[in-house]
């Protein structure tokens, strides 16, 4: 549509499978004050998929929840601090800050549920 940014989206959940949090209540990932936050944490740091959840929540701008071991607010920090410093892939620097060409997202099927 004109006028509306395409936006990038991340479909891989792979990963899912592996989480610690499969077959926990996901109340517990969706706390409601920072105690619960904390309990979601501590699962998370022994999670063999913190790495692509943090990831996953971030490129698919998730706001809910504690993904990757973090908060919602601290996703929005990561985000802030990744736009003000353009990245190769390989997490080079961009020189001048020129924008890296941005691969083609994958075809969409349906958005994956939470796990
Ligand atoms: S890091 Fe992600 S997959 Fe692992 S327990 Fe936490 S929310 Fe679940």
């Amino acid at each position: 549509m004109e006028g509306e940014a395409l936006t990038e989206v991340n479909l891989d959940t792979s990963w899912m499978v592996q989480g610690r949090c499969r077959d926990l209540p996901p109340e517990i990932f969706f706390p409601s004050d920072g105690v619960g936050v904390e309990v979601a944490r501590r699962y998370c740091a022994e999670c063999p998929v913190k790495a692509p959840c943090l990831e996953y929540a971030l490129e698919n701008h998730i706001e809910h929840g504690v993904w990757g071991g973090a908060s919602e607010r601290e996703r929005r920090r990561i985000a802030r601090s990744r736009k003000s410093i353009p990245v190769r892939s390989a997490g080079a620097p961009v020189p001048n800050g020129a924008a890296e060409p941005r691969p083609a997202a994958p075809t969409p099927s349906k958005l994956p549920v939470r796990h």
